[in-house]
């Protein structure tokens, strides 16, 4: 059984990381501000004794015994990490220098540049924990990931579509809609984050973790209407600034790396499953 820490543990991502690490046999402490992560997330875990819950901002130094640590803090919708770049910043950053610090005590073995550059200098950081330090540290690059847990209005595509299909109310599509993603169901992802925790030592990454089905954010919308049978019309609307045409992990090293993973829940079943937890709230 090992102490394991999961900052943004309310958060989308963190609460299924949350269940699934208290269903192996672990101890979970879980750090949230609730920015963006919430207790509900959380709630059917905390009658687990091996689960805690605390109400931490990453930016601030905490500190625990623990054997791992997984890094999730930091709102990743562009709608709340524009919010307060400044902040976005900050736990990117003083969020990767604090959980380096507890990891090095413990020895445990545009618009958008707020999110893109806070990541980025984060990467730069932990190779140099790593290197100076020998902090055991594992680095993945998080594509678009959606499914039960995402908070109703975090803005992303995956979720407004949904929610406005279920209310029949106008569907929108920001620029032309000829813009692509490739979206991730979470539990694809959970496996890749764990297969990742356990790989050696040596292995520090960056992998990218994500889906390789590309589509545009008009094909997205037809498919939520039609799986929904929605009486929603599509309506577009400006482009945000910054917004990227194309987005499609290259994702050889993950496969490589991590025992053969890749994703197994195709666009469909993940977003069937996505919308009956929609509907159930
Ligand atoms: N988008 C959209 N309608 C919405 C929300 C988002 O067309 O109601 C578009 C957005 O402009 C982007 C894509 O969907 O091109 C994915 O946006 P999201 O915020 O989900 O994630 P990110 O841009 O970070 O990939």
């Amino acid at each position: 059984m090992k102490q394991i820490l999961i900052t943004g543990g309310a958060g989308f991502i963190g609460s299924h990381l949350c269940a699934r690490l208290l269903e192996e046999g672990n101890e979970v402490i879980c750090l949230d501000n609730y920015f963006t992560g919430s207790k509900e997330n959380v709630i059917p875990l905390l009658k687990n004794p091996h689960f805690e819950l605390i109400r931490h901002d990453v930016s601030i130094p905490f500190q625990a015994e623990v054997d791992e640590i997984y890094n999730l803090a930091c709102p990743a919708s562009p709608v709340y990490y524009q919010i307060d770049p400044i902040q976005t910043i900050k736990t990117s950053v003083l969020g990767a220098v604090n959980m380096l610090g507890l990891a090095k005590r413990v020895n445990a073995i545009g618009p958008r540049s707020c999110y893109d550059e806070g990541k980025r200098c984060a990467e730069t950081l932990f190779m140099d924990y790593h290197r100076q330090n020998k902090v055991r540290i594992k680095i993945i690059r998080i594509f678009n990931t959606y499914g039960p847990n995402m908070s109703t209005n975090d803005g992303r595509v995956v979720s407004n579509f949904i929610i406005q299909a279920l209310q029949n109310k106008d569907i929108t599509i920001y620029g032309d809609g000829n813009q692509t993603r490739s979206f991730q169901y979470v539990d694809d992802l959970i496996e890749g984050m764990i297969r990742m925790m356990n790989t050696s030592d040596d292995f520090t990454g960056p992998v990218n973790i994500g889906n390789q089905g590309e589509f545009s954010m008009n094909e997205l919308a037809k498919i939520v209407i039609r799986l929904t049978n929605s009486s929603s019309k599509i309506v577009y609307r400006p482009l945000p600034g910054d917004d990227p045409k194309q987005r499609k992990p290259d994702i050889t090293l993950a496969k490589e790396k991590l025992d053969g993973w890749e994703p197994t829940v195709c666009l469909e079943e993940g977003l069937k499953k996505t919308i009956l937890y929609f509907k159930s709230l």
